[in-house]
């Protein structure tokens, strides 16, 4: 067995299962047990380690290479510690056919492994860079609200690139679309329901919305590309109005998940549906956002150390992805960021979920020969 590998089984051993996903005081709650074991494994390399308290009993655990000299530039490695949830047996790790299964295992203790394992193998090899300083930054809570790289970047966290872990299959992705939740509302007035022409129904009101936004709207985002994403997207994933068959409802509300492309805004997304209903005649209105929105990511490949690494990998053009990460919190604090690591994101969030062994360790190999190239 490898040294990483022995590291990720160790960590899917650990759950740390987002808070957001569990009880209160569930035991197996929070990702302080993964970042101290982190820590104790850095310490031991020689790195120095810190933790950054995010919220109580959760920190984001930073591990940092100096450089033999006076350090030019700054590289993260940052992949995030917390999981979502799962069945008791997935703590369990286990190794079947070139895959170890368990959660966490590509999303992304594995990026976590593969990252820190690097790290430590640099620190006690004689190439270390002269003029670069390497913080790997395990952070909190990407899964829920990402405080952890809020945090970071917040305490005045700065770098010259960061290689955010999520399974990109060992790709470097430059671009992802954001999230923006809306919650639209029609009211209109309660009646018997014998007698629907004296009230006015807010849920065929919302049905015409629902028509709307699925063909008009749908129609104008596909229009709109992104080169590495593809187009914006619409999609309205709850419904709720009306009590009884025989009352007029007077109440309805839609949760609608509009995913954004770089150069996209979220005022500007708010705008462009309250002018398409108002042109439409549907007096829906945008009721506060169920949740605060989350930016889209595009760094710029040209960027100096992003080409580079892009080139280390042997890959000509960057790619994009379809979730969202903590790279694009990162990159709104000023941290031009990739997204990279091994595993596949087809296996993330699923009950069964695994991670290649091979991706794993050409992971770590990859990260290594990026980390020892730089001055
Ligand atoms: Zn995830």
């Amino acid at each position: 067995m490898t040294k990483t590998e022995r590291l990720l089984r160790e960590l899917i051993a650990l759950p740390s299962v987002n808070p957001a996903f569990l009880p209160a005081r569930d035991g197996r709650a929070g990702e302080q047990r993964v970042a101290d074991f982190l820590a104790v494994t850095a310490a031991r390399a020689g790195l120095d380690v810190e933790f950054q308290v995010v919220a109580r009993g959760r920190a984001n655990v930073l591990a940092r290479l100096s450089p033999r000299g006076r350090a030019r530039q700054r590289i993260l490695l940052a992949p995030h510690l917390d999981t979502v949830g799962a069945a008791d047996e997935q703590f369990r790790p286990v190794t079947r056919q070139g895959r170890l299964f368990g959660r966490g295992a590509c999303d992304t203790k594995g990026s976590a492994a593969a990252m820190l394992m690097a790290l430590c193998e640099l620190a006690q090899s004689r190439q270390r860079p002269a003029a670069t300083e390497i913080v790997f930054a395990g952070l909190v809570d990407e899964e829920h609200h990402q405080a952890g790289a809020r945090a970071l970047v917040a305490g005045g966290g700065r770098a010259d690139l960061a290689l955010v872990g999520e399974p990109t299959g060992l790709r470097a992705a430059t671009a992802h679309k954001g999230t923006l939740w809306l919650r639209l509302e029609t009211r209109g007035k309660s009646a018997h329901g014998a007698r629907p022409e004296l009230g006015r129904n807010a849920v065929h009101a919302m049905a015409r919305v629902v028509e709307l936004l699925q063909t008009t709207y749908a129609a104008q985002l596909r229009r709109r590309r992104h080169p590495l994403l593809g187009c914006a997207t619409v999609n309205v994933g709850a419904i709720q109005g009306g009590q009884q068959p025989n009352i007029v409802p007077d109440h309805c509300h839609i949760l609608v998940d509009r995913r954004t492309l770089p150069g996209e805004t979220d005022s500007g997304v708010r705008r462009e549906l309250a002018g398409l209903l108002r042109r439409k005649n549907l007096p829906a209105a945008l009721g506060p956002d169920p949740q605060p929105p989350c930016p889209p990511l595009a760094t710029d490949p040209a960027h100096p150390l992003a080409a580079r690494f892009l080139r280390s990998l042997g890959q000509r053009r960057p790619v994009g992805v379809p979730y969202f990460c903590d790279a694009a919190v990162l990159a709104r604090g000023g941290i031009p960021s990739v997204v990279f690591g091994p595993g596949n994101i087809a296996q993330a969030h699923t009950a069964r979920e695994w991670i290649s062994l091979a991706s794993l360790e050409r992971g770590r190999e990859l990260l290594l020969r990026f980390l020892r190239s730089l001055p």
